[in-house]
């Protein structure tokens, strides 16, 4: 099978892989790079011909069998493989995010075809969702300035509830076929540990083959029950840690607690210190095409209550316009699962832009050091 590979990043060994598994068939013919300023035709260095995304939707799709899909945390693949399919590919093979950032042998126990455990094909008899983020608690402990998920302005008056993620775990069963990343965040988890397990255990129950994973800051690891992480462990959920600068000073003492258990961590970013990021604008007159097309965040969705929403900012922005009166938030922006029960209409409706993509710069986003000074004001979120 004539493979396309579509990359973004850590693609280099996943070439080697495809190289030690000739047998299997498949060779890859040209790579497709999805970034927006490649160039449409490129001979690599390595002799391989790299075509942008948009030349190969355009011209040489007909050329392959097939597109495997390389891709770390980024939120594209949902609205790239309706791309594909639209151009008539079936054969879109999608690995775990997991599985490439730790790059593991996804031709393990490959037997005509990959396994499901490492490789998701979507089958398009039913949708699929790429990411989607949930809560299993609000508050943080580090209450960084210009938190994405809003939590040192957090508005809610309820606590996340695990009735209610079951509720949304059994509808989004029933309407997809699988999600291939469930992460669940905060806030800090680790602040809540029988929610957060209930939660995990939820997700795993209804989604056996998903990269389940719970993100935190680290700075409570030490202090943690053996028992979470053993349990965690049990039912295959990794821990991803985000790297703060208190997180660091403490490293060596969260890693050690992680091998006591079995679990399995990852740890985000390679380790770098966390750089922050703040797009979104006061005005409603950005691009939101190519904000939908750009952003990071556009196949990362966010559950709250029987509510899809098409980004976290789409949902918790509210807390900006509680603590800082600005008129952002649109109530109506999220999508009540439970009322529209057709998975396709909801998968087509999260791969346009939402209500708030014109309130957003991707092109002028701002990069800014990470700092906890708790003086939280508007400017750590608007540009
Ligand atoms: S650690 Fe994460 S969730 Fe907590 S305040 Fe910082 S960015 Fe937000
Ligand atoms: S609202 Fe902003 S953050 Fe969310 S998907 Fe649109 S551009 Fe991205």
């Amino acid at each position: 099978m004539k493979i396309g590979l579509l990359i973004n990043e850590n693609y280099e060994y996943v070439i080697d892989l495809f190289s030690q598994h000739k047998d299997t068939g498949f060779v890859i013919t040209m790579l497709i790079d999805r970034n927006p300023f490649t160039k449409d035709v490129e001979v690599l260095d390595n002799g391989m011909i790299q075509y942008s995304f948009t030349y190969f939707l355009e011209n040489k799709s007909s050329f392959v069998d097939g597109v495997f899909i390389v891709t770390k945390q980024v939120g594209f693949v949902q609205n790239d493989c309706l791309k594909l399919y639209k151009r008539g590919i079936k054969n879109i093979f999608i690995p775990y995010p997991i599985i490439i950032e730790q790059k593991k042998d996804f031709f393990k126990d490959y037997k005509d075809t990959f396994s499901s455990q490492y490789v998701y094909r979507p089958s398009f008899d039913k949708p699929f969702l790429f990411r989607v983020e949930a809560h299993s608690v609000d508050r943080c402990n580090l209450n960084c300035n210009g938190c994405n998920n809003m939590t040192p302005i957090d508005c809610y008056d309820k606590e996340p509830s695990c009735d209610s993620f079951l509720n949304d775990m059994i509808q989004l069963h029933n309407l997809f076929e699988n999600i291939c990343i469930i992460g669940i965040q905060g806030g800090e988890p680790l602040l809540n540990i029988e929610r957060t397990l209930e939660f995990a255990k939820i997700a795993r129950k209804y989604f056996p083959l998903s990269d389940i994973r719970v993100l935190t800051n680290g700075l409570l690891v030490p202090k943690m029950p053996k028992y979470f992480f053993d349990e965690l462990s049990k039912i295959n959920v990794t821990i991803h840690l985000s790297i703060y600068p208190v997180t660091e000073k403490i490293l060596d003492k969260i890693i050690s607690k992680f091998k006591e258990s079995n679990v399995n961590y990852y740890v985000a970013g390679g380790g770098k210190k966390e750089v922050f990021y703040k797009r979104l604008t006061l005005e409603s007159d950005n691009d939101e095409n190519y904000n939908n097309e750009n952003c990071i965040s556009t196949n990362i969705h966010y559950l709250r209550d029987g509510f899809l929403w098409k980004c976290p900012s789409s949902a918790l922005v509210k807390n900006l316009d509680y603590k800082f009166h600005t008129k952002l938030y649109n109530r109506y922006g999220g999508i009540d699962i439970h009322t529209l029960k057709n998975g396709w209409d909801i998968f087509y409706k999260l791969c346009e832009a939402c209500y708030l993509c014109k309130n957003c710069s991707v092109k002028n986003r701002k990069s800014f050091e990470w700092s906890n000074d708790k003086k939280h004001t508007l400017s750590d979120w608007i540009i």
